[in-house]
């Protein structure tokens, strides 16, 4: 696969104000990220995290600075633009799940599609998609059906059945217990294995892992950006089937 820069930002700075209250949240970050790399962006709690993940899945935009998405350069583009990117390169997985409940695992998975261009087949591709993370038997189970660890895969399934280039994962086994917090990061690993870029958002050490590479901010400045030593590198399993 070719290694090209998938994200590179230049400078980038947030700033909220509120009244005379300025808050500088992100402050000259800089740093690329190439297809293909699985990386964690670690940093205490109000380090900025959130906002920077914001920024790079183009939910929020940068006060100032450069940041180029996919060759795109964003602060060029209107909202309908950074939403049709956003929709078509990005899935997203949050602590939370954020799934539709009294709804059916498939119609869950289904719902991206409703907003793409391509709307072939879709119970064929949502189904294929559920498989792929062990949930097949699950298909038309209520979310308020199914455990915890399950849901977080369902959120997977919902995030790649678009087929985007890249995942951000916000906390993604925060509100589990470590048995499907591990299922959980090891389908990131093994998905990362097949060629996704994915981008973990965690303040826990062993979850973060998990990557290659780990980034790491405080005060909203970055302190440092290493390699993961290849033997401290969280334990790879098999459970995509
Ligand atoms: P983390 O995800 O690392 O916990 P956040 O990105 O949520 O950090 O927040 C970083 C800092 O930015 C915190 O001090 C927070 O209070 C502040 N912040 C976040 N969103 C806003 C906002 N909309 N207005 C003002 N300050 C904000």
């Amino acid at each position: 696969m070719v290694n090209y820069p998938l994200i590179e930002l230049q400078h980038l700075d947030k700033i909220y104000q509120s009244g005379d209250v300025v808050t500088n949240v992100l402050k000259d970050i800089n740093f690329t990220i190439n297809r293909g790399e699985f990386i964690s962006i670690m940093g205490p709690s109000g380090s900025g995290k959130s906002t920077l993940m914001h920024i790079l899945g183009l939910l929020d935009r940068p006060t100032s600075g450069q940041y180029l998405f996919n060759h795109h350069n964003t602060t060029e583009l209107s909202d309908d633009q950074l939403a049709a990117l956003r929709n078509h390169d990005i899935g997203f997985v949050f602590q939370a799940f954020n799934l539709l409940t009294r709804t059916s695992v498939l119609d869950n998975v289904k719902l991206p599609l409703l907003y793409s261009k391509d709307k072939e087949r879709m119970d064929e591709r949502a189904t294929a998609v559920l498989e792929s993370v062990g949930l097949g038997h699950r298909l038309h189970y209520f979310t308020n059906q199914i455990s915890g660890g399950e849901k977080q895969r369902v959120a997977i399934a919902r995030a790649l059945v678009n087929d985007p280039e890249v995942i951000f994962a916000d906390e993604p086994t925060g509100n589990l217990d470590s048995k499907s917090g591990n299922q959980v990061m090891q389908i990131l690993q093994e998905l990362n294995q097949q060629g996704k870029t994915i981008i973990l958002v965690t303040h826990e050490t062993f979850t973060a892992e998990h990557a290659q590479r780990i980034i790491r901010i405080r005060d909203g400045q970055l302190v440092s950006d290493e390699l993961v030593p290849q033997q401290r590198l969280a334990s790879q399993g098999q459970v995509l089937k």
